[in-house]
C-alpha cells in the first residue's frame, strides 16, 4: 500500500459531518453533494445494464422505488459505504487527506463504535478483508473474538441442559475476549499509513455528543431492559430510553479513546481498561482475566475463494461459516444456469432454497474455528460430491423436513482431527507459554468498505453479535460488550463446542469479487446466519442476471437454512410466495433480510460505484 506523510487526519479538532444532522437534511446536503446514482447511470461496463427489464410481477413502479432508495455514489478516487452516515463521512474525509483505504476504515469502526454502539465496537470483534493494490494480495485481519482461558464446553448447560437462549445471552460468560481494536492496530501497522491516534479523533467528537437517528432509538426502545446500570445511565437515563432526535452523550466512551490515542491499544489489552472489562465479566458470572485479554491476537489469513462463471469470489474462511458455506452454495447452483429464469420465480427460488438447503446442513455438522477442529474443506467443494448432493435439486424435490448433511469426508483425503478441550492444568500452562494458538501467519453487526484512489480495498464485517451485545456496558469506559459466545453450541461434542481460546463459528462474510485477476466489487451484510444468504444472492444478482448495483441491492431477498421453514422478503412478489407454497414449502415471511455495503470497481475506467441498503440504512460517500 502506499505510503503518505499527511499525517494527523481527522484530528480531534476537526468537526465531524455529525452535526447537519437531521435526516432531511442529510439527505439534501448528500444530493448536493454526490452523484446521485441510479441502476441504468451503474450499468457502466462491468455489467450490463438491465434496470429496465420488465418486470413479470407487480407494479414496476415499486420495483423502481426500492432501486432509488439504494443510496449510491460514483468516484474516481475512493469510496465508503457504511451503515451511518456521520461514519461514512469521516472515512471520506481520511482519504480525502491522503489515507488509503484501511486508514479510513479504521475511523470509520471508530465513528461506528459511537454512533452505532448497538452494532460493532471496541467491545466486539469481526474480520476484515484488506486488498493490497501493491502487492496484489488479498488477506483477512481475523479478529473474531475467543473464548477465555477459564470456558468451558458445559458453561451454558445448567443440570444437563442448555440454558434458554434469552438468558444465555447476558451473562457474563457469553462475552467473548474483544479483537476489533486488536484488528485496527494490526491492520494499521501492516497495511495502513496513519496510528490510531490519528484516526480516533472524530470518534471522540461524537461520542461527546450525538443525535440518536431512527436505528439507534428504535434498538434502544427494543433492547434496553437487557442493559446493565452502566449502559442505562447513558441509553436510558432515569430510566427513560432516549429516542429519536435525543442527543446521546458518552463521556466515558470519549475519555476511553483519549486513553486508547495517548496509551495505545495497550490500555486495552494489557491496561486498566482491560482490568475493567475483566471485572464486569466476572461480576456477570464469567471467567475472563486480565490475562485472557493480554494473550488475544488476531490472525491474518488467506481468504477462501470459489471460481463461480467468470468471476472468482473470495471470502471469509473459518471461524467464519461464510465463506465456505458461500462456496458450497454457489458451487451447488452453477450448473443450473440461473440467468435463464426471471430472477424473482419459483423456479430460482426453489433452487436457491434446495441448495441453501443442503449447504446449511453440511454447515452444522463440519464447521468450526479451524485452529481447533479440521473441516473437509475439498470434500465440500469436490465435483463428485457436489454432483451427489445435487440430486435433490435436480429432481425438483422439495425439501419440507429438516435436510441432513453429507459425507464429504469421503470425497477427500484424511479424516477429522479435533483438539481436545484444555483441562485446568494445560491451561495453566498455557498462560505461561509463548502464545502457541496465535500463529496463522500472514495467513446485530454492520458492514462497512472503503476503496481508495491506488486501488485498495476493504471489506469489513463488524459485530457485537446481538444488538447491544450483552447489554453489558464496562462501567466507567463506555463501550458494550460482545456476547459472541452465543455463536458456539450450547451443547458440547460438535466442531463448534466451547474451548478455551477458541473462536465461535460465525456467518460473517466480507467478501471481494474478482474477475481477471482484479477486483471486480466488494460485499457484505450484517444478519446473523442470513449474511451467508444474502452475500450470496448478491453475487447472483450481479453475475447471473448482470443487474446493475443498486438493483441487486434492491432485490428482494429469500433465506433458507437446514431446517423446514423458509424466509421470503415480504417483498418477494406474491405470485413467487404463493408459487413455493403451492409446492409444499412452509414460508415465514420477514420485513427485511440483511443490510449491504458495496463498492463495485469498473475495470474499464477504475471508477467507483458504491451502493448503501435501505433495509437499515446507509450511506454512500465518494471523493
Ligand atoms: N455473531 C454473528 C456472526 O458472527 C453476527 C450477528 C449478526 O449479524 O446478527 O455470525
Amino acid at each position: 500500500m502506499v505510503h503518505d506523510d499527511n499525517r494527523r487526519v481527522g484530528s480531534r479538532e476537526q468537526s465531524v459531518g455529525e452535526n447537519e444532522s437531521t435526516d432531511s437534511e442529510r439527505g439534501e446536503t448528500r444530493r448536493r453533494t454526490f452523484l446521485k446514482g441510479s441502476a441504468v447511470a451503474l450499468g457502466a461496463s462491468a455489467f450490463p445494464v438491465t434496470a429496465n427489464r420488465a418486470s413479470a410481477h407487480g407494479d414496476e413502479s415499486d420495483e423502481r422505488d426500492r432501486i432509488d432508495r439504494v443510496d449510491t455514489a460514483t468516484s474516481d478516487e475512493g469510496m465508503v459505504a457504511s451503515s451511518d452516515p456521520r461514519a461514512s463521512t469521516i472515512g471520506a474525509d481520511v482519504l480525502e487527506a491522503g489515507g488509503n483505504a484501511v486508514d479510513a476504515a479504521v475511523a470509520v469502526q471508530f465513528a461506528l463504535n459511537a454512533v452505532q454502539p448497538h452494532t460493532s465496537g471496541i467491545g466486539g470483534g469481526g474480520f476484515m478483508l484488506v486488498y493490497d493494490a501493491g502487492e496484489d494480495e488479498l488477506y483477512s485481519v481475523d479478529n473474531r473474538e475467543r473464548a477465555p482461558f477459564g470456558a468451558t464446553p458445559d458453561m451454558f448447560l445448567e443440570d444437563g441442559e442448555p440454558i434458554p437462549f434469552d438468558e444465555r445471552i447476558t451473562l457474563g460468560q457469553a462475552v467473548g475476549v474483544p479483537g476489533t481494536l486488536k484488528a485496527c492496530d494490526i491492520a494499521l501497522k501492516r497495511f495502513g499509513t496513519r496510528d490510531i491516534d490519528d484516526l480516533i479523533g472524530p470518534a471522540i467528537d461524537l461520542a461527546g455528543g450525538a443525535r440518536v437517528d431512527y436505528y439507534l432509538g428504535s434498538t434502544i426502545e427494543e433492547e434496553h431492559e437487557k442493559f446493565n446500570d452502566a449502559a442505562r445511565a447513558v441509553f436510558a437515563p432515569g430510566g427513560t430510553p432516549l429516542d429519536i432526535g435525543d442527543r446521546v452523550e458518552q463521556p466515558d466512551l470519549a475519555a476511553t479513546f483519549e486513553t486508547i490515542a495517548e496509551e495505545g491499544v495497550g490500555a486495552l489489552y494489557k491496561g486498566d481498561v482491560g482490568e475493567a472489562v475483566a471485572d464486569v465479566v466476572q461480576e456477570n458470572g464469567g471467567s475472563m482475566t486480565p490475562a485472557d485479554l493480554g494473550a488475544y491476537n488476531v490472525t491474518i489469513d488467506t481468504p477462501e475463494y470459489v471460481e463461480y462463471g467468470d468471476v472468482t469470489v473470495r471470502t471469509q474462511p473459518l471461524p467464519s461459516s461464510g465463506g465456505l458455506t458461500i462456496a458450497h452454495i454457489l458451487s451447488l447452483l452453477e450448473p443450473f444456469d440461473l440467468g435463464q429464469y426471471d430472477r424473482q420465480s419459483v423456479e430460482v427460488s426453489q433452487l436457491l432454497v434446495e441448495a441453501f438447503k443442503l449447504a446449511y446442513a453440511d454447515r452444522g455438522e463440519y464447521m468450526g474455528d479451524k485452529q481447533f477442529v479440521d473441516a473437509p474443506w475439498q470434500g465440500l467443494l469436490d465435483e463428485e460430491y457436489l454432483d451427489e448432493r445435487r440430486a435433490t435439486i435436480e429432481s425438483g424435490e422439495v425439501t419440507t423436513e429438516t435436510q441432513q448433511p453429507g459425507d464429504p469426508w469421503s470425497y477427500q483425503p484424511g479424516s477429522p482431527y479435533a483438539i481436545d478441550p484444555l483441562t485446568v492444568d494445560d491451561v495453566s500452562t498455557i498462560r505461561d507459554a509463548p502464545r502457541p494458538y496465535i500463529p496463522s501467519p500472514r495467513g446485530s453487526t454492520t458492514h462497512f468498505t472503503v476503496a481508495d484512489d491506488d486501488g485498495n480495498m476493504v471489506s469489513w464485517t463488524s459485530t457485537i453479535e446481538q444488538l447491544f451485545g450483552s447489554g453489558i456496558m464496562v462501567p466507567g469506559q463506555g463501550f458494550m460488550l460482545n456476547n459472541e459466545l452465543t455463536d458456539f453450541d450450547a451443547e458440547p461434542g460438535g466442531p463448534n463446542e466451547v474451548q478455551p481460546l477458541k473462536r465461535p463459528l460465525s456467518s460473517t462474510s466480507p467478501t471481494i469479487v474478482f474477475r481477471d485477476g482484479k477486483p471486480l466489487f466488494t460485499v457484505g451484510s450484517p444478519g446473523g446466519t442470513t449474511i451467508i444468504t444474502t452475500v450470496a444472492e448478491m453475487v447472483i444478482n450481479l453475475v447471473d442476471f448482470g443487474m446493475g448495483l443498486a438493483e441487486a441491492v434492491a432485490e428482494p431477498r429469500l433465506y433458507a437454512n437446514s431446517e423446514p421453514a423458509i424466509y421470503p422478503e415480504a417483498s418477494v412478489p406474491e405470485d413467487v410466495q404463493d408459487g413455493l407454497r403451492e409446492l409444499g414449502y412452509e414460508l415465514s415471511p420477514f420485513t427485511r433480510l440483511g443490510n449491504v455495503m458495496t463498492i463495485r470497481v469498473d475495470q474499464e475506467t477504475g471508477e467507483y460505484t458504491g451502493a448503501a441498503d435501505f433495509r437499515n440504512g446507509g450511506l454512500t460517500r465518494g471523493l
